[in-house]
């Protein structure tokens, strides 16, 4: 049985100010979720001060990004160690604006996912396609890639621990949203990809996301397909009513 993830990715939105109200609206909210894990993806800076407001609760705590070397001389970077000590048990990785934005490709979201694993951070390794490859048709043939590079040279137990959110880059707060019979399929193609790569045990106990202007009214539909295990969300993430919402509209599941 897979327990369902929801995660927020607040991206560069949040003060330590704006996310200890956060928390304090929120955790009263799920504070009697047991079923699902919550997980809050701050900006770095905001790590420490969420990880110390969410220590009585279940709610863990993800950094956005990381850099694969241990330390050194990579300005603006940070390790696995670093996101550790902050609080930080997750770890969100090639995330399409880091893709397409600055420059993070199939090789550094590996290299990337190995520092995560080695350093015992859970790694949440996001994939998807653009609207003009979906419109080319090349969709599985991106994902397949995108997967296939994301999980080189790890183990079959490594792959089963790690969450994989199937994130179309046109759904990416543009308020188009995959429906769910497109989000099953994908979903479907994600975890046989892996059952190929890492063999079915592997594959049938990694979670695997959907992301894509996921809201409250959208939520449970897409939950409820067979292989999405959860979600992650930007935009409806960042206010604690509607996060809660989501939550509340993705349990009770059972797989
Ligand atoms: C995201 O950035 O991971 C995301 C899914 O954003 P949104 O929910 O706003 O589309």
């Amino acid at each position: 049985m897979r327990i369902p993830v929801l995660a927020a990715n607040w991206k560069m939105h949040k003060t330590v100010k704006d996310a200890r109200a956060f928390i304090r609206a929120f955790t009263p909210r799920v504070a009697d979720v047991s079923e699902l894990e919550i997980v809050l993806a701050p900006p770095f800076t905001a790590i420490a001060a969420v990880a110390d407001a969410c220590r009585d609760t279940r709610i863990a705590v993800a950094g956005q990004d990381l850099y694969w070397e241990t330390q050194g001389a990579f300005t603006g970077e940070i390790s696995s160690e670093m996101l550790s000590e902050a609080g930080a048990s997750h770890v969100i990785i090639g995330h399409s604006e880091r893709r397409h934005l600055f420059g993070d490709d199939d090789t550094t979201v590996n290299q990337k996912a190995q520092a995560a694993i080695g350093a015992g951070l859970t790694p949440i390794v996001c994939v998807g396609e653009t609207l003009d490859q979906r419109k080319a048709n090349q969709t599985l043939e991106v994902l397949s890639l995108q997967i296939e590079y994301g999980v080189r040279g790890l183990t079959a137990d490594q792959v089963a621990m790690l969450i994989v959110a199937y994130e179309p880059v046109w759904a990416i707060g543009t308020g188009l949203t995959a429906t769910p019979d497109q989000a099953q399929e994908i979903h479907a193609y994600i975890r046989n990809r892996l059952s190929e790569i890492a063999g079915g045990e592997a594959a049938d106990r990694c979670r695997l996301l959907y992301g894509g202007s996921v809201k409250p009214e959208n939520a449970r539909e897409l939950s409820a397909e067979r292989d999405v295990d959860g979600a992650l969300v930007g935009g409806a993430s960042l206010n604690s009513d509607s996060f809660a919402e989501i939550v509340a509209a993705c349990r009770p599941r059972t797989v």
